[in-house]
């Protein structure tokens, strides 16, 4: 990727996939959209197929040439005549968008700043609650631009990044650092920012609140008299904070994650415990009708990044003292502050505003 990172792209060559039956494979369709969502398709200088069962086919010939054994992928050459292979559509699209010189921005938000009524915001939830994600995101962040942030903290977080950047924005992104989360989890993020590209901006606690409420209470007085109130000051008033600079944010929200306090997950609604910039704050929950089965087929197919926690039995995962692996069978939310009720289970980040959809 050094060539690429370093000089300018000359020649682009993208190897497609044909099945057997005569279709073009969906990842490549899918890689196909994401160049189009940056306005990069003009910069591909050439479409050759590898054609399924035809070892001889072009593209199947410069697979084995490079030691590439899926499609899509693409060839580029650099202003010295070097040639390299990247496999990922993600990382052509930010060596493309650097040799233009051109980084691709959030478009200016429309009407960003007028406030939606109650009438419009009911019929967008009516319309939204039965769009794909990607509609939803594509959506909020034409609606209001680098003024709607994706708030992460976990798997469906990164799929929402991945969602944003496939539609062709660079999505304002923030992530709560409570100061508790696991080692492998801050390595993450950087993991995503790098990947992605992207600034995440790590919102801290309040210093004078967190050291007056540590040198009263410790380290771990949660175990003792619950969750809320450490809660409140490394991760409510942060995240209170953080959208008071926003006009709308989006969560990973799903229905399914909890029977207990999400099973009623609007895809959009007016955010009653949070005050944006201009006062109403807007939520979105383009997940929210997405199984955990659905978000992690979404993570296979398409090389998104996500948690090594995941793989040692953790499924939701916040902070470290909190959060635990679980067993097949168990569900997600048993993992976090299990020693409290399943009512319990959530930390402020999420109070209930009105159930428009
Ligand atoms: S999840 Fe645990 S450690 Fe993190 S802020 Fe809440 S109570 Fe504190």
């Amino acid at each position: 990727m050094q060539a690429t990172q370093a000089t300018q792209l000359t020649h682009v060559t993208m190897v497609k996939k044909r099945l057997g039956n005569g279709d073009d494979c969906r990842k490549c369709v899918q890689a196909e959209g994401v160049l189009r969502g940056h306005g990069l398709w003009e910069r591909i200088d050439r479409i050759v197929w590898a054609v399924e069962g035809e070892p001889h086919s072009e593209g199947m010939q410069l697979g084995a040439r490079f030691g590439v054994a899926a499609a899509p992928f693409f060839v580029v050459r650099d202003d010295r005549g070097h040639e390299q292979v990247v496999e990922s559509t993600i990382k052509l699209v930010r060596s493309l968008a650097r040799s233009v010189e051109r980084v691709v921005e959030s478009p200016p938000p429309s009407a960003a700043d007028s406030p939606l009524t109650a009438v419009e915001l009911a019929e967008l939830a009516l319309k939204l609650a039965a769009s794909e994600p990607l509609d939803i995101v594509r959506f909020a962040l034409e609606r209001w631009g680098s003024d709607c942030a994706i708030a992460w903290s976990g798997a469906e977080d990164v799929v929402l990044i991945d969602l944003a950047v496939r539609a062709g924005f660079t999505p304002s992104v923030f992530c709560l650092d409570t100061g508790r989360l696991h080692p492998e989890t801050y390595r993450f993020i950087d993991k995503v920012r790098t990947h992605y590209g992207l600034s995440i901006d790590l919102i801290s606690p309040d210093a004078r609140a967190l050291q007056a409420f540590v040198r009263k209470k410790g380290l771990f007085s949660f175990y003792e008299d619950g969750h809320q109130e450490c809660c409140a000051v490394r991760k409510v008033e942060p995240l209170r904070r953080t959208l008071a600079g926003y006009h709308a944010w989006m969560t990973g929200q799903r229905k399914d994650q909890s029977p207990a306090t999400r099973a009623q997950v609007p895809v959009l609604q007016l955010d009653a415990g949070f005050t944006g910039k201009s006062g109403a704050l807007v939520k979105l929950n383009p997940l929210s009708h997405w199984s955990s089965a659905q978000v992690w087929k979404y993570i296979r197919d398409n090389d998104v990044p996500y948690n090594p926690l995941h793989e040692r039995g953790f499924v939701s995962i916040g902070c470290e003292p909190c959060t635990r692996a679980v067993t097949p069978g168990q569900h997600e939310r048993e993992g976090r502050w299990w020693w409290e009720a399943a009512t319990q289970k959530e930390c402020g980040l999420h109070c209930v505003g009105p159930k428009l959809v």
